[in-house]
């Protein structure tokens, strides 16, 4: 399997890159964000819960993910690989991530990391929340603190894959196109070495 992490900051637009490389890679798109945002129009009991925290720009608690997060692996238990995007968001969610792959002997293949400048990602988000019915987009106050909780508990995950040689580092400044062909640069050689084995 392929197993990639599209990582970085709120608004480094992970949204977008995900759904150009799973359909170029034929990965299976897994966005916490997405399935929080889901289980909330579905207004289900979990829903409601991680309403309260996305909406003051917390982190929804670490079980509620893990637990989404191992429910889709098993129903993809087919897949040929994953795109994680928006998760794994602390540390302990790495671990239990890095253990529910293991368990299936697989791993992550690759963190990718989108650097954005903060100025250019308030920016961003503010001109998304015009249009997306995101409450999490349009107050500047609830923003600044995704950012500061970005920093405290998510930074660290870099650090935990940086060890384990996994991560990387790609602009995510510039057109959609180039910042898509530089991920799909270090994606392709996953596949290329398994044509080879
Ligand atoms: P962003 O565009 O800010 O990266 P997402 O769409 O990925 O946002 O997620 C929106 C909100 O959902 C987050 O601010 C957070 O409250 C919650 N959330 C999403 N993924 C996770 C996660 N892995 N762990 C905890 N909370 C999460």
């Amino acid at each position: 399997m392929v197993n990639i992490i599209l990582f970085g900051p709120p608004g480094s637009g992970k949204g977008t890159q995900s759904e150009k490389l799973v359909s170029k890679f034929g990965l299976v798109h897994l966005s916490t964000g997405n399935l929080l945002r889901q289980e909330i129009a579905d207004k289900t009991p979990l829903g409601l819960e991680a309403k309260n925290f996305i909406d003051k720009g917390q982190l929804v608690p670490d079980e509620v993910v893990i637990g989404m997060i191992d429910t889709c692996l098993e129903k993809h238990n087919e897949a040929k690989g994953f795109l994680f995007d928006g998760f794994p968001r602390t540390v302990a969610q790495a671990e239990a991530l890095d253990k529910l792959l293991s368990l299936r002997k697989t791993a992550i293949s690759k963190v990718l990391a989108l650097d954005v400048s903060e100025e250019e990602l308030v920016h961003r988000l503010l001109e998304r929340g015009k249009t997306s019915g995101r409450t999490d987009d349009t107050d500047e106050g609830v923003i600044r603190r995704r950012f500061q909780v970005y920093r405290n508990e998510t930074e660290p995950v870099a650090s935990h894959y940086a060890k384990a040689h996994k991560l990387e580092h790609i602009k995510g400044e510039g057109s959609v196109d180039d910042i898509f062909e530089a991920l799909s640069g270090r994606i392709t050689p996953f596949f290329l070495a398994k044509v080879e084995d």
